[in-house]
């Protein structure tokens, strides 16, 4: 049973079969982008006719549409139970909201993340003025929490931040990012959490956790393309440089006598959100947050470890199937799965599952190449295929060892039978 907040979009869509039938699609590819809530959806719709510009307009639905738009950033800072003094940035997605953090961070801060990260929360420090000490990946909660306190220990006296997923978009699993923040914080560093794969499938709550910002994307959470959050403390983000200079993130702009332009910028959300922003995107993700709130996340939750059990036990019943694991077999994890079959090329057993199945899945390497080219058995970085473009398949051939992986992830309306036909 599907209980209703959490009802998809794209349930009933037919796609043709290589044999020319056609079937109901499976979405199996939900860390790349999810499905909208229908909730989401209907919520847009009802909002559309009263559309207006936001902090811009002087008229019954400008003033109508600032109002949504500041409640939908209240909803977000609820929803994540952010401490007073947070603030809520609305920006493109994850990888948006990450590139708005490195350039925000004082100047010569030193930054530490695994080299298992995404590349989103891998390669934004990358920037002068920034030193970022990569870690090596570790193979237990235990192994990452010694290995950020030993890098801790010998980094410089200035401001520090450390970088980390909440769940993996390779091999779903959680990360101990309570511990490792504490042990941050031990050592003066902040922590900024990745959550793009941690907040659909669990409670991110900010105070709880301790973490000093969080980023996720709307189209993860269930909510359209286009928009995504970054959460947290508001000093550094204050004290920056805006992220887009333009209107709305200054307060006033003057002519000086010497003929330059002076501009006094906003503090708060304003100031990293110049130009007209995404109010449809920012109410949509508003409206994923309070779904998921109604609907409970002890309900996904319960409905998900129930799927991810019947998807790892299918899997370890296949001698040929190997599951990607970084902290080892039966570790905690999302609705997400990483395989490779042996004999198999993973782009052409993915091809094959959409082709013959109507089963949408990812293979690749999942824009986190040096992790999964761990997990492969490869040298991280050292791999024969450099070249790689994220997303872009890589040939391997039958017997030889995998260059790619292929991917399952699932969450809020997944019906059984998706997996049970996968
Ligand atoms: N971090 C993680 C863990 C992700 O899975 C992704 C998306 N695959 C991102 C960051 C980037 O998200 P976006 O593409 O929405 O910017």
């Amino acid at each position: 049973e599907i209980c209703e907040p959490l009802a998809v979009l794209g349930a009933d869509v037919e796609v043709p079969l290589a044999s020319g039938e056609k079937v109901g699609y499976a979405a199996l590819d939900y860390a790349a982008s999810a499905p909208a809530l229908k909730r989401v959806w209907d919520d847009v719709a009802a909002y559309a006719p009263y559309y207006g510009s936001v902090h811009r307009g002087a008229g019954y639905l400008s003033q109508l549409s600032t109002d949504l738009f500041e409640q939908s950033r209240r909803t977000v800072a609820e929803f994540l139970d952010l401490r007073d003094g947070d603030q809520v940035v609305f920006t493109r997605a994850t990888t948006d909201s990450l590139n708005l953090l490195a350039g925000a961070v004082p100047a010569g801060t030193e930054v530490f993340a695994f080299e298992t990260e995404h590349h989103a929360s891998l390669l934004p420090w990358r920037r002068e003025g920034l030193a970022v000490r990569y870690l090596r990946a570790p193979r237990s909660h235990a192994e990452a929490v010694a290995a950020l306190e030993e890098a801790l220990l010998g980094a410089s006296e200035g401001p520090k931040l450390f970088c980390v997923t909440g769940a993996s978009n390779v091999t779903g699993e959680l990360w101990p990012v309570k511990e490792l923040t504490e042990v941050a914080h031990r050592y003066g560093a902040r922590v900024v959490l990745d959550a793009a794969q941690l907040a659909p499938h669990h409670r991110v709550s900010v105070r709880e956790s301790g973490v000093d910002w969080v980023a996720f994307s709307g189209h993860k959470l269930y909510a359209p393309f286009g928009a995504g959050v970054l959460a947290g403390r508001s000093d550094w983000l204050d004290a920056a440089e805006p992220y887009l200079a333009g209107g709305g993130a200054s307060r006033t702009v003057a002519r000086e006598l010497d003929g330059s332009v002076a501009v006094e910028w906003h503090t708060g959300p304003a100031r990293h959100e110049a130009g007209s922003p995404n109010v449809i995107g920012a109410y949509a993700i508003a409206s994923a947050c309070r779904a998921l709130d109604e609907a409970g996340f002890e309900e996904l939750e319960a409905r998900e470890r129930a799927l991810v059990a019947k998807l790892t036990e299918g899997l370890a019943g296949i001698p040929e199937v190997r599951v990607l694991n970084l902290f080892g077999e039966g570790s905690d994890r999302v609705g997400v799965v990483s395989f490779v079959v042996r004999g198999w090329n993973s782009s052409h057993f993915s091809a094959a599952l959409s082709a013959e199945y109507g089963i949408g899945v990812r293979d690749g390497l999942f824009c986190a190449h040096p992790l999964v080219r761990t997990l492969l058995g490869g040298e991280p970085g050292a791999a024969p295929h450099q070249e790689a473009v994220c997303g872009a398949p890589e040939s391997s051939l039958p017997g030889e060892r995998s260059l790619n992986a292929i991917r399952v992830s699932f969450g809020a309306g997944t019906p059984v039978e998706h997996l049970d036909r996968f």
